[in-house]
């Protein structure tokens, strides 16, 4: 018979999910750094004068303390404290709502149990980034669209036509997830300029603390992030589940 693993962790998470659970507990969905997304019980937490309900809210990065045993659905917590306050978020609406959609669509677009620490730096480096003061969250949000196509392996390729590989100039069209040049197009499909396309270049080869610094003078970042999301769309399962962004949607407009 084979041994079943216990373990106690320390580790560090974000906050995906919270629902309650019994009069007194909450369930959590958190995302880890050591196995990815999973799910955690905390006792108690909404007796009143338990801190830890504030700490469990969505779209924390909180400190934690769990027994993980392998034949567990939901692992027990012990312990949790937030790892970094995110108040400047919490009191910007478009701040807000970014976060709620990056949040979702991390939750939606990843399987329990799939260790996977560069998806956790990406989101921990993003809700970070969108705690700092003026920060562009509409730039943020396509660098982390972007991003996790990217790390899901779904590189877009922003240079030549899937089709005839002829260098991208002028329009550029997006077909069943591949991008093809305007001439290979036969659906008089969704145009993206080739500003918005060398500014996915950019975000691609920029560091996550220099986003703010990239010039978005004639660029649509509107329209990037619909590009972003229709790619992803296609390609990772669970994108079309996310509700979020509709809202974030609506804001921008
Ligand atoms: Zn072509």
């Amino acid at each position: 018979m084979q041994r079943l693993i216990n373990l106690f962790i320390d580790s560090r998470a974000v906050v995906l999910k919270t629902i309650p659970f019994s009069d007194t507990s909450l369930i959590c969905r958190i995302f880890t750094k050591e196995k990815g997304k999973i799910s955690i019980m905390a006792k108690g937490a909404k007796r009143k004068k338990n801190l830890l309900s504030s700490v469990l809210e969505c779209g924390n990065i909180i400190r934690l303390q769990y027994m993980f045993k392998e034949n567990r659905d939901i692992q027990l917590l012990k312990e949790a404290s937030l790892d970094y306050n995110i108040i400047l978020i919490r009191k910007d609406l478009e701040k807000l709502l970014t976060l709620f959609s990056i949040i979702e669509i991390l939750d939606k677009t990843t399987h329990p149990l799939n260790e996977a620490p560069i998806l956790f730096r990406l989101i921990n480096s993003t809700i970070k980034t969108l705690a700092v003061k003026k920060l562009n969250s509409k730039i943020l949000y396509n660098f982390y669209l972007l991003h996790l196509a990217i790390q899901n392996g779904f590189k877009p390729n922003i240079t030549n036509c899937s089709k005839c590989n002829t260098l991208f100039r002028d329009k550029i069209v997006l077909i069943n997830g591949q991008l093809y040049c305007q001439s290979c197009d036969n659906f008089n499909s969704k145009l993206i300029h080739e500003n918005s396309l060398s500014f996915i270049k950019k975000l691609m080869y920029t560091n996550i603390n220099k986003i703010n610094d990239l010039n978005v003078n004639d660029i649509n970042l509107n329209s990037i992030s619909f590009f972003l999301e229709d790619y992803i769309r296609y390609h990772i399962e669970g994108m079309n589940y996310v509700k979020s962004t509709s809202l974030l949607h609506k804001l921008s407009k």
